[in-house]
């Protein structure tokens, strides 16, 4: 627990009682011989750069007070979105609604150089909660740019975060959104290419894409490292393990969250029978338990536990109570909190630090 003290915010929603079906109603319309079992895959959750960014807006809550600006949403998920305000988080668009020389948080995702001028130039106090495996992608950019190579960056056009690193070097870098792009894209010189790429998306996709663009181009460089990160890569691992087995996969995890959505199609790409992504147990339909004996539960990388916890809770109630958690990896990362913070903290005597791991803090 790394000594937090502060007082834990994210707490479950009220699960929406939505017994349009009851578990015997259930049972009568596909029964199901084999066991009813849930697998539940590890890891999952919560990633160390999530959990950094969330404890940089309560802390700054906690030590600047209320309203504190934030930056898009810090994370992509509506629950943690949704505490944060409960307690004084003020979520904008653009730093040009924030009031000049308020204090606004960076979310996890990044932002491109220019947004940073914008707030310098409202004379805005900032604090970069921006992920530091996101902050690598933006350096290897930088870094690559000045060298006069053309980038291409694998992500999704329009996502936080390919903005971000799109930004660092606008006049060297072309996104490429599916494998299929990677067929028709033009390059100024194609033997001074690298490619890059957003941090949450699927691994096979990515590598597909990048196999793709070498046919046609045998001299693009691949990155220093991984630019998926860690957390996605691990996640996805664990669903591939479970999928097979799966006649249902949950995901918990928000619609603009990448590397949730990304969960589902890979649940699907590896065998699963059907999968779905809700933010809340109360979004699963009953429905889908008909003629079920094993459902597979996972959660994207900004998503509390506690969220699962209420899915499986859900679950039992219709007979899977049985829970077999299936771990393929092992995480310990731990980020510091952002510099702006640590300052501050200090001054206060607060010692906490970012936290890695699977939301494990405590919740209420
Ligand atoms: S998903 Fe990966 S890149 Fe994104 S915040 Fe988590 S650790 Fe950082």
């Amino acid at each position: 627990m790394d000594g937090m003290s502060s007082t834990p915010v994210l707490l479950s929603m009220p699960m929406v009682p939505r017994q349009r079906r009851s578990p015997e109603e259930v049972a009568a319309a596909a029964p199901v011989t084999a066991e009813k079992k849930v697998l539940l895959a590890a890891p999952r959750g919560y990633c160390a750069g999530v959990d950094r960014a969330v404890i940089a807006v309560e802390k700054a809550l906690e030590h600047y007070g209320a309203p504190v600006y934030v930056r898009k949403q810090i994370v992509h998920n509506r629950h943690v979105v949704e505490t944060l305000e409960q307690r004084g988080a003020v979520f904008v668009e653009e730093t040009d609604e924030v009031p000049e020389g308020a204090l606004v948080v960076f979310s996890a995702h990044g932002v491109s150089p220019a947004v940073v001028r914008s707030a310098e130039e409202r004379g805005l106090r900032t604090i970069d909660a921006t992920c530091p495996l996101v902050t690598k992608v933006h350096r290897e950019a930088v870094r690559f740019a000045r060298d006069d190579y053309e980038i291409l960056l694998i992500g999704h056009e329009g996502h936080e975060e390919v903005e971000g690193t799109y930004g660092e070097a606008p006049e060297n870098t072309q996104v490429v959104n599916s494998p299929e792009e990677a067929d028709t894209i033009q390059v100024k010189d194609p033997d001074k290419l690298i490619w890059l790429s957003q941090t949450t998306l699927s691994v096979d996709e990515t590598m597909d894409t990048v196999r793709r663009l070498r046919e046609r181009f045998p001299n693009l460089q691949d990155p220093p490292s991984d630019d998926i990160c860690y957390a996605t890569s691990n996640r996805q691992a664990a669903i591939k393990k479970i999928a097979p087995q799966a006649d249902l996969v949950i995901v918990v995890g928000s619609a603009n969250s990448s590397n949730s959505v990304r969960l589902m199609e890979v649940a699907l790409e590896y065998g699963a029978k059907a999968a779905h992504r809700v933010d809340f147990a109360n979004e699963v339909d009953e429905s889908w338990f008909e003629g079920v004996a094993t459902i597979g539960v996972t959660s994207g990388a900004s998503v509390p536990e506690i969220l699962v916890q209420d899915v499986l809770r859900l679950a039992a109630e219709y007979g899977y109570g049985t829970v077999e958690e299936i771990v393929t990896a092992e995480e310990d990362i731990l980020f510091s909190l952002p510099k702006e913070l640590r300052a501050t903290l200090k001054e206060h005597g607060d010692s906490s630090r970012g936290l890695g791991g699977r939301g494990q803090r405590p919740q209420a």
